[in-house]
């Protein structure tokens, strides 16, 4: 529901989820005071003759360091990496958690999390009460089109809200059609543009789902580990979920350089489509054209003994990468600190869209260098409760749910529970509901490497004592009863690395 179009409604007709959605917002809005940090109020929107027209790409799953621009990945992304060469390439963007739907719940709305509700006490579809992307860019005169691959990022979960074009396929087809390649994204893209009035400005959304697992085994996959035969490859059981290997026991390391090769042969062949696609747009030359891609959580590959996403908030699972190309700014790398929701009150200021109560600084603010004035907190969390999936999904009990997302896994073999993070730069600190927090350091982008809180005691005591103030406040760590501490703990983490 656009905001213009709620204002209308009388108080009383307003849902149930409006009201659950003014209390997400209140609680929003005192994290800010939780935080120490009040919300800054947003600087107004650019006035422009010509909104720019906005095209939002997500390549779902996409660890930063496996594009090619921003590390060791060898000749991933070419298209990537040629958009980065001509805009702003972001060094330490940071996705609010690792999974899907709350970090889209936060790219499409510019809300944090405990502002939108989505990731936290099982919620996972995006209420309609809050005023989305789309529909702002709806109300300000966009034609807004959506695609996606991912069952995940659907009308089921949502995500659909003010897209006058939604891909239509729903999240029972698109697992049906094992999501990757479910739709054509560039043939769709292409009719949509096609038919579209060429006198407004327009707002795409993409989700390509091809980096996420089951890995593809391709014949011809260059980024595996060399000598390595298909057969080896499918004796390793690829092609089904990582998460469920880990359990059996820990993949040895070349094991872990096979499945990182077949990730990154997706991730390559994610790219192929985003070159498409920017061709597709290239092609009809598209006036003042914003392009954005990003991705909404990264992937673990044996670091602290995980593989897959979720389950954890290290640094592999939330940097993602993040390119904007906009007309007139100037080619740059920037190194302050962002979220996901930046982008979100990027798109909008860019378009004059209506922002309020979006909080999120956006990505213009402050300077392309870490930033050192105390900004608030990044937060990032995952909440390991039973999630309440649509029942268009027929998913099962909820038991089977939780299960199949643990991968079979027991109590013993991984990281389990509630966790946060909250980065000031250039420390983080990771609170878990089940186990001793970690203080970790990130002045190398992309590396967190344990920092020793003697080094700065006021940095360290200030996130701890944000930490258990936010996860009281959002409710973290008050729902373990199900899954209670194995007996073998401390014998458990220290395996996993959690504690010396
Ligand atoms: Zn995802």
């Amino acid at each position: 529901m656009a905001g213009l179009a709620r204002a209308k409604l009388p108080a009383m007709m307003r849902t149930d989820r409006d009201h659950a959605w003014i209390r997400a917002a209140f609680i929003g809005f005192s994290l800010a005071f939780v935080l120490g940090c009040p919300g800054d109020k947003g600087t107004p929107p650019e006035k422009s003759a010509l909104p720019p027209s906005l095209l939002l790409v997500v390549i779902d799953t996409l660890r930063a360091d496996a594009v090619s621009a921003y590390g060791d990945g060898p000749g991933t992304t070419p298209n990537l990496d040629a958009l980065a060469a001509q805009g702003q390439r972001f060094t330490r963007a940071y996705a609010p958690s690792p999974w899907t739907v709350p970090s889209h719940a936060s790219l499409l709305s510019g809300l944090e999390i405990p502002a939108h509700g989505v990731g936290l006490g099982g919620r996972v579809v995006l209420p309609e009460a809050v005023d989305t992307l789309a529909e702002r860019l709806r109300a300000a005169g966009y034609q807004t089109a959506g695609f996606s691959e991912n069952a995940l990022v659907s009308g089921d979960f949502g995500f659909d809200q003010g897209f006058d074009h939604f891909s239509v396929r729903t999240a029972q087809q698109q697992f049906a059609a094992g999501q990757k390649g479910a739709i054509n994204v560039e043939e769709e893209v292409r009719l949509w543009l096609d038919g579209r009035d060429p006198e407004r400005p327009f707002f795409i959304f993409i989700n390509l789902y091809d980096p996420h697992e089951p890995y593809t085994v391709r014949e011809d996959n260059r980024f595996l580990p060399p000598g390595i035969a298909t057969d080896d490859v499918k004796s390793l059981g690829a092609g089904g979920r990582t998460s469920h290997l880990i359990c059996d026991r820990i993949p040895s390391k070349a094991e872990l350089g096979i499945l990182r090769g077949l990730y990154l042969g997706d991730v390559a062949a994610a790219d192929a489509k985003l070159g498409a696609l920017l061709a597709l747009l290239e092609a009809r030359s598209i006036e003042n054209l914003v392009t954005v891609v990003t991705s909404d959580h990264g992937e673990h590959f044996g670091e602290r003994r995980l593989l897959d996403h979720e389950f954890s908030v290290q640094e592999e699972v939330l940097r993602v990468p993040l390119v904007v190309r906009r007309p007139g700014a100037e080619p740059a790398t920037i190194q302050r600190p962002v979220e996901l929701r930046d982008v979100a009150r990027s798109l909008l200021g860019w378009a004059g869209a209506e922002t309020s109560p979006i909080t999120a600084r956006g990505l213009e603010s402050g300077a392309l260098n870490p930033d050192t004035a105390s900004p608030p907190p990044l937060v990032a969390l995952y909440s390991d409760t039973r999630l309440h999936l649509p029942a268009v999904m027929d998913p099962g009990t909820a038991e089977e749910v939780q299960d199949f997302k643990r991968g079979g896994c027991g109590e013993e073999d991984r990281v389990y529970g509630d966790m946060l993070a909250l980065t000031r730069f250039p420390y983080r600190l990771n609170w878990y509901a089940r186990y001793p927090s970690e203080f970790l350091d990130l002045r190398q982008p992309g590396i967190a490497t344990e920092a020793d809180p003697s080094e700065n005691p006021e940095a360290f005591a200030a996130l701890e004592r944000q930490a258990k103030r936010f996860a009281e406040h959002v409710g973290l760590g008050q729902a373990t009863g199900a899954h209670p501490l194995p007996a073998k703990n401390e014998e458990a983490l220290r395996s996993l690395g959690y504690i010396d």
